[in-house]
């Protein structure tokens, strides 16, 4: 199934009331790529006013906890993340692997609890630059997805509003971006998994790249087989930054 090339933004724990321009300027721009799915991830504190200011793109949080409510102090729910309008959630970014601890069971949790919130989901993987270097990056990666990806009876459910984003944890944030024809690689490989998962459905999937993209590199990224959009982080805090990649994938 061919899908438009999906390009999300991670604000991560950046931004403040002025950057809403920046996605009223996202969003006015997004009219002009009708070919382009385009979505920001800002900060929770920041999420209700930008799905205020935004109509054309979507907007989600950064992460859930499992519960839908209850004792957990500083947590937010899918659901809650649902009822301002989100439409998606990303989970497992290699920053909360890395800061809090999460493991693969815990993301998988946290996507089915999104799922029944009603929220589409975007589960991030990928290798340090340790276990590139020992080889076993690919072993990472499948073994990432095969344990944070929902299975079992939500499987049907879970193609159909699931993107993986790859993202070496050494190309994120560093300016460094992963050799195209290492990204195909992975991609393949992520791709292999995802069909023993979901069989067919897997092509509903879409599988993005994330790490140091930029308006120079995107094309180069997005032409890539088996490459269906971008997970952006610096450069997505601007429009200036962002609408060259949207561009570069349109
Ligand atoms: C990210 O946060 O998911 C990311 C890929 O960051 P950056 O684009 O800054 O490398």
């Amino acid at each position: 199934m061919s899908q438009r090339p999906y390009i999300v933004g991670n604000w991560k724990m950046n931004g403040s009331r002025v950057m809403l321009a920046e996605a009223r300027a996202i969003d006015r721009a997004a009219q002009r790529y009708p070919d382009v799915e385009i979505a920001l991830a800002p900060p929770f504190p920041f999420l209700g006013p930008v799905r205020e200011a935004v109509s054309a793109i979507g907007v989600g949080g950064q992460d859930c906890h499992t519960a839908a409510k209850g004792a957990h102090t500083g947590d937010v729910s899918a659901a809650m993340l649902a009822d301002i309008g989100s439409d998606f959630v990303i989970l497992g970014h290699s920053e909360r692997r890395r800061d809090h601890g999460e493991t693969d069971a815990l993301v998988r949790a946290k996507a089915e609890a999104a799922l029944a919130a009603g929220l589409s989901i975007i589960i991030c993987v990928g290798e340090t630059l340790e276990e590139r270097d020992a080889g076993k990056a690919e072993a990472v990666v499948s073994s990432q997805v095969e344990g944070s990806v929902p299975a079992g009876e939500v499987a049907a459910v879970a193609a159909g509003r699931l993107a993986l984003a790859y993202e070496p944890v050494w190309a994120i944030g560093t300016g460094r971006v992963a050799a195209v024809e290492d990204v195909v690689a992975m991609h393949a490989a992520v791709g292999a998994r995802l069909a023993a998962i979901f069989g067919e459905d897997a092509d509903k999937v879409r599988i993005l790249y994330g790490g140091s993209v930029n308006g120079e590199n995107a094309a180069g990224l997005l032409a890539a087989a088996g490459v269906g959009g971008a997970l952006v982080g610096g450069a997505s805090l601007t429009a200036d930054a962002f609408l060259p990649i949207v561009a570069a994938a349109s």
